[in-house]
């Protein structure tokens, strides 16, 4: 169902709450937690690992999830529904026609849409930090799988940080470095008129 945004007006399919790299990450840490923990006891080392690695991948999956309240465009948390008396009235009281808001317009294809989501380069960096100090740990107690799983997690912090220069032109669609961004409503609306 769609949704509009109250502060910043989107209209269109909202997201869940959810991250590709610290949710990559948690997977780096469940693996780290089975390393440590083998030698006591695999049965027990391994469900606390499945645990962990479950929890991960539903932050993954929500990541890539649509559907959700979250607005993508300003990161509102609580979108009504279009249909909602609310969202009605948020649409009449700024006159908004209901049509899909489009951030981003491809020069190559016919894309228009929203662009790529970059990832919290803050998080990204605390994410590297704690990958390091892992493997470092790894390093210390000579221990390959602690090592492999704190490769996992720094790979995630390096990804995260690498989509803030590199994906913000790759049009979702074609893959062509040719998406534009549309600074405003009334630019979308003469362009898509
Ligand atoms: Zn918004
Ligand atoms: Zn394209």
């Amino acid at each position: 169902m769609k949704r509009i945004c109250p502060e910043c007006h989107f209209i269109g399919l909202g997201r869940h709450k959810g991250s590709l790299i610290l949710g990559s990450a948690v997977i780096g840490l469940a693996i780290i937690m089975y390393g440590l923990m083998y030698q006591e006891s695999v049965i027990l080392s391994a469900l606390m690992s499945i645990i962990i690695l479950t929890i991960g991948a539903i932050g993954i999956r929500n990541y890539y999830k649509i559907d959700g309240d979250i607005c993508p465009v300003c990161k509102y948390p609580s979108m009504p529904l279009i249909n909602d008396q609310k969202g009605q009235q948020i649409i009449n009281d700024n006159k908004l026609t209901i049509e899909d808001t489009v951030t981003f317009t491809c020069n190559s294809c016919d894309y228009k849409g929203l662009g790529y989501k970059t990832h919290s380069f803050k998080l990204s960096i605390i994410i590297i930090l704690f990958g390091l100090l892992f493997s470092v740990y790894g390093l210390l107690i000579d221990q390959a799988i602690v090592l492999f799983g704190s490769i996992v997690i720094i790979g995630s912090g390096i990804y995260g940080i690498s989509t803030n220069y590199t994906n913000q032109n790759k049009c979702p669609s074609c893959k062509n470095n040719t998406l534009i961004p549309i600074e405003s409503r009334d630019q979308t609306k003469a362009s898509t008129t």
